[in-house]
């Protein structure tokens, strides 16, 4: 098999299964448990909080461990509008944010919030001054992630906080780095957002695990899941020892050699960008800044047959957003392309573990699928 989808979940390292199973079935106390199983595993759990809040440039106080990164995404939003709620009901995003943010929107406008949603140009861009000129008095909330997940495009998080706190120094940022997270550096209490979301399974981590920094002007941050004291009394539900123990694994072997790493990462985009910008009828997308995305068009061919031509002969990419499935892209509708064009956009996005031989072999199922089969757009 050829696995070009990491930006849709990566294989967890065996080291990473190995102290999940430990946690499983022998260190499995539950952290609030007042004998020494319990005990422990509560100071167990503090460490790994600290090796997650280190990766992230921020303290462990600031570190909450949340189920997935949708979860971290609605938290933020409900979270901040709730803040800012006599400031305003008004909500600036982007067109092209990870469902996790535009359904918490939506869910907000169903409460009667007003919700700006931020167009990109055809590449995919979204500025700085196009988010700050969107942001009123009433903004409570400005929530841009920092990099797309189909198109690869990063936005411009620093200069939007810069920005924010004089146009409306109110106004809390938040930002969708489950892209981002150890693949662009970052410091989460430099960035200047207040809330940060990731997520455990782009990087190796088990699924089901995440984290949300919240930042030191959110006060008293309002809890999505009501119940026991868990995370300062802020995430009741039992802590998931075992995904977090993982996900702590897969943060500390991921920073090994963490620069050599996205190094070899640019340079695998640079090579698949130029192999399979030899396709007659291939274009690429986006703007392709974060080093582990690639999206291209391959203009006239229908994306999800492409991308079940290529799934039948092992090589697994992706049409858009895993998240969209037989469904077309709303990232990709925004960018205002060709119909032939949006109609045949794919995404390879690449690991550790990716070569240039399975880039070869996935451009010549490409050539292949383009040669062989008639344009339907
Ligand atoms: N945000 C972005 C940008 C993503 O790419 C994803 C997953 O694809 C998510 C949020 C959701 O993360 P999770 O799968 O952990 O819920």
């Amino acid at each position: 098999m050829i696995y070009l989808d990491y930006a849709a979940t990566a294989p967890v390292p065996r080291a990473v299964a190995d102290a999940m199973y430990e946690v499983l079935t022998g260190r499995f106390g539950n952290p609030s448990s007042q004998y020494p199983l319990g005990l422990e595993m509560k100071k167990q759990a503090e460490s790994w909080r600290t090796a997650v809040a280190e990766a992230m440039g921020c303290t462990a106080k600031q570190l909450y461990f949340t189920s997935c990164g949708t979860e971290g995404d609605n938290w933020a939003v409900t979270a901040a509008c709730w803040q800012n709620r006599r400031l305003g009901k008004h909500i600036v995003t982007t067109a092209v944010e990870h469902s996790a943010v535009l359904e918490s929107c939506r869910w907000m406008e169903r409460q009667g919030y007003e919700v700006t949603y931020l167009g990109p140009d055809q590449k995919g861009h979204i500025t700085a001054a196009q988010v700050l000129e969107a942001v009123r008095p009433d903004t409570a909330l400005v929530s841009v992630m920092m990099v797309n997940n189909e198109l690869g495009n990063m936005y411009p998080i620093g200069d939007i906080a810069r920005g924010l706190a004089s146009k409306n120094p109110r106004t809390l940022l938040h930002t969708d780095a489950v892209q981002g997270f150890l693949e662009v550096p970052f410091a989460a209490d430099r960035l200047g957002a207040d809330f940060v979301t990731v997520s455990a399974h782009k990087i190796g981590g088990p699924k089901g695990c995440g984290a949300l920094y919240i930042g030191p002007r959110v006060r008293n941050p309002r809890p999505l899941l009501a119940g026991g004291g868990q995370e300062s009394g802020l995430r009741a539900g039992t802590e998931a020892t075992a995904q977090i123990a993982g996900f702590a694994r897969a943060v500390e072997l991921r920073r090994q050699g963490l620069e050599q790493t996205l190094a070899r990462l640019r340079e695998l985009r640079a090579y698949a960008a130029e192999t399979l910008s030899a396709i007659p009828d291939l274009t690429l997308i986006g703007d392709g800044e974060a080093p582990h995305i690639l999206a291209a068009s391959l203009a006239g061919w229908p994306s999800q047959n492409i991308v079940n031509d290529l799934g039948s002969q092992g090589i697994c990419i992706s049409a858009g957003s895993a998240c969209h499935q037989g469904r077309p892209s709303h990232v990709v509708a925004a960018l205002g392309l060709p119909r032939r064009t949006a109609g045949g956009v794919i995404r390879l996005s690449f690991g550790p573990e990716s070569t240039q031989d399975e880039i070869d072999d996935c451009a010549r199922a490409l050539r292949r699928h383009h040669d062989q089969r008639m344009p339907m757009l």
